[in-house]
């Protein structure tokens, strides 16, 4: 995806604040902006009571990374790097897309979401791994105070199984499978493994090789 924004003045910033309220996603933004080199400052999102929790109700990824990034841009003055990402599986139409936080209700919790979409998966009698495919997509949007915008997207392919494995990660972790694997879950990878195919990974590098 290119990058899109009335003005694109790709001057880098100094400082960026990361903003995410969820905790594991903004772990692994972190980690991985580091591993690209991109020499900015990361600052944490300032707390929900300063800026209270982005309303994510745009149809698409890119509208509500929009959201949250022109949000905490607009609150503090700074550049603002958010991501939306979520899982979609062919078999049951995208599903659950740009829900996938809150897959089977709010407050969004990962074990109920993954319990969902086995049994959705189960009752569209998709049992076979090329039945069970799915992808994570990631869209990031960098937004500075001047009205500059970045946009960067990253896929990762790969299959549901039947069952969690494994305990790292966070949401889908346990039952995805990339394909660019050795038939491990995402949540029995270390950190560095699966940034190296992960659809957030691939949306900062192609980020921060616009920027540097
Ligand atoms: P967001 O905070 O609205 O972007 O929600 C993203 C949701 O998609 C998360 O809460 C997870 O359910 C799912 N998701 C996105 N990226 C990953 C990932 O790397 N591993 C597992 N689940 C993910």
């Amino acid at each position: 995806m290119s990058g899109g924004g009335s003005s694109v003045d790709q001057g880098r910033p100094q400082r960026i604040v990361l903003a995410s309220a969820n905790p594991a996603k903004a772990t692994e933004l972190a980690e991985i902006l580091v591993d690209v080199g991109l020499g900015a400052e990361l600052v944490p999102r300032p707390g929900v009571d300063e800026v209270p929790e982005v309303v994510e109700d745009a149809p698409d990824f890119v509208g509500n990374a929009r959201l949250k990034a022109y949000a905490l841009r607009d609150a503090t003055g700074e550049w603002a790097l958010a991501d939306d990402s979520g899982l979609e599986v062919d078999a049951l139409d995208g599903a659950p897309g740009v829900i996938s936080a809150r897959y089977a209700g709010e407050p969004g919790d990962d074990a109920a979401n993954v319990a969902l979409l086995l049994e959705r998966l189960e009752a569209a009698g998709a049992e076979s791994p090329s039945q069970r495919r799915a992808r994570f997509r990631c869209v990031i949007v960098l937004a500075g105070p001047a009205g500059e915008e970045l946009i960067a997207e990253g896929v990762v392919e790969g299959r549901i199984i039947d069952r969690p494995t494994g305990d790292g990660g966070f949401g889908y972790d346990p039952v995805f499978v990339p394909n660019e694997g050795d038939g491990r879950t995402f949540a029995q990878m270390s950190a560095g493994e699966k940034h190296a195919v992960s659809h957030r990974g691939r949306a900062l590098r192609a980020l921060a090789a616009r920027l540097t």
